[in-house]
């Protein structure tokens, strides 16, 4: 679904990304690990739009479409394609309602698509009923997993095909971090694809199908979530065993 091949991304003059290639398989689970500053949130920033690549290219095919090369595209483009970015730190408008949240994620369809997306909204309830009877709260207010959970329902009102998530178990409490995984396996079973980055290496490796490590920009180890488990340099360096 997903092709990336030799990418090279900078801020400034810094290289956060150094000739990066991945694929991502339609419906599939991919969890990307690695300390601090490997260059995770830049990728994703990538996909999203909002980091212009200097080299390399990103292709993205989705079912029966012919693969459309997708490099270097504005962030409306990449919503428009089917791909959204659920930030770090969330990003939510705290002054906002969680209901004026929820729209703001399909305000590319809302002059078109104004029918189905009330609708939506109840879609997203459906799968985050703690966010239920909460629609004109000041999203501010909720809690950090609550509003995790308002994040990535405003992503999903834009009808992602593929879903990038920066750290969503980031300061929420382990029972939270569990709920949220298991919504990801719930969101995989409807078909979405799914680009998980994860500091939280043990949780993300239970939910993903495969996994890879970022080091200074490339990725230095990759497999499937259970190689990466029972790899001993994984084991020693992110799940904190001797
Ligand atoms: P983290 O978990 O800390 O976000 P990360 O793996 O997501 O880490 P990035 O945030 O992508 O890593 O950072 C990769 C490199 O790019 C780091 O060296 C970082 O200092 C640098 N970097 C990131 N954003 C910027 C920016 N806006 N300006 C300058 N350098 C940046």
């Amino acid at each position: 679904m997903l092709r990336i091949e030799g990418l090279d991304v900078y801020h400034g003059y810094v290289q956060a990304v150094r000739g990066l290639s991945l694929h991502v398989k339609e419906g599939e689970l991919l969890a990307i690990l690695g300390a601090n500053g490997a260059g995770k949130s830049t990728l994703l920033g990538t996909l999203a739009g909002l980091n212009k690549p200097v080299k390399g290219n990103i292709m993205f095919k989705r079912t029966g479409d012919t693969p459309k090369d997708i490099t270097g595209n504005s962030p409306e483009k990449m919503v428009r394609q089917g791909i959204s970015l659920v930030p770090e730190r969330r990003e939510i408008f705290s002054s906002l309602s969680v209901l004026d949240n929820l729209m703001l994620g399909a305000y590319h369809r809302y002059r078109s698509d104004k029918a189905t997306i009330s609708n939506d909204v109840g879609e997203v309830m459906e799968i985050f009923p703690a966010l239920k009877g909460r629609e004109k709260e000041m999203a501010g207010t909720l809690s950090g997993g609550l509003q995790q959970m308002l994040a990535i329902g405003r992503a999903l009102m834009a009808h992602p095909k593929m879903l990038l998530l920066d750290e969503p178990s980031v300061g929420l409490a382990p029972l939270v971090v569990r709920e949220i995984m298991s919504i990801l396996s719930q969101l995989k079973k409807t078909g979405v694809t799914i680009m998980l980055v994860e500091q939280n290496t043990r949780a993300a490796l239970k939910v993903a199908d495969r996994a890879l490590v970022m080091e200074r920009g490339t990725i230095t180890i990759s497999g499937s979530s259970a190689e990466l488990m029972s790899d001993s340099k994984v084991q020693q360096a992110y799940l904190g065993r001797a």
